[in-house]
């Protein structure tokens, strides 16, 4: 048993009830969709835009929220190959122009979409979140990032984690260098419709991405979201597929990169 586990985020709970009871989850209500709303805006691109975080939840930090478009129910699973690179291409240079600005000791980037992912808004967007504080990566082990080989070209690797940090089926899209984004881009695409679409055929509504930055690579791990195990909740336990089914979701993920 190890004696010390990563710090924890101070949550700031009083500015969280605000957020629920004044927008509510509903298209009219909308922050995202309600220009009026958006204030302390960093950059535009298209319908794109990446702004400050009204409601900060976590101290110390530097919360913002990247738009990925104007309509109200898209998504990535849903749009466009064009749309979706010229999205992947905005978040990372927003991301790092704030890990340029050296003012965190972390800036991480992460999705959540459907209502098993964590988040409160329909609005398709990304998060941003720099800390002052606090090592995101601490707990992160780079043999959560290796696992059973789907597809590999050029710079670009695709796995399952065989050591996943939660469980149970995590995708690892990898990137060598900063060419071929608009490679990883389609490969995230493709991988969150598999999820969405197909997984267990298509019972899976919620997923997260996260991103890291990595020893020179920069990395995104798909999550399909589920009720989450009490094996981990109690136990940092993660859970892992057979090795059969393993081998079964690479071959109809291969299938669809
Ligand atoms: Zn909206």
């Amino acid at each position: 048993m190890i004696t010390h586990t990563h710090d924890p985020l101070f949550f700031n709970a009083s500015i969280n009830r605000v957020k629920y009871s004044k927008n509510g989850s509903s298209d009219k209500n909308c922050p995202f969709c309600d220009k009026a709303q958006q204030a302390n805006i960093h950059r535009i691109q298209d319908d794109m835009v990446w702004l400050d975080n009204k409601f900060t939840t976590i101290e110390k930090s530097q919360m913002t929220v990247l738009i990925e478009s104007a309509e109200h129910e898209g998504d990535i699973v849903t749009y466009d190959q064009a749309k979706n690179r010229e999205l992947f291409k905005f978040a990372f240079s927003c991301w790092q122009e704030m890990i340029d600005s050296k003012e965190y000791h972390s800036v991480i980037m992460f999705k959540n979409f459907g209502p098993m992912s964590g988040g409160s808004l329909r609005h398709p967007h990304m998060q941003i979140v720099g800390m002052a504080d606090v090592d995101a990566y601490e707990e992160i082990g780079t043999d959560n990032f290796v696992g059973l080989e789907v597809r590999k070209f050029e710079n670009l690797e695709v796995n399952i984690s065989e050591r996943p940090i939660m469980g149970l089926a995590e995708i690892n899209i990898i990137l060598r260098g900063d060419e071929n984004l608009d490679a990883f881009a389609d490969a995230v695409q493709a991988s969150a419709r598999y999820y969405m679409n197909d997984f267990l055929d298509g019972r899976c509504d919620s997923y997260n991405l996260f991103f890291y930055r990595i020893h020179g690579k920069a990395i995104c791990k798909i999550v399909p979201r589920f009720l989450t195990s009490p094996y981990f909740i109690g136990y940092k336990i993660p859970q892992v597929f057979t090795d059969e089914r393993m081998q079964e979701i690479a071959e109809e993920l291969r299938a669809r990169l």
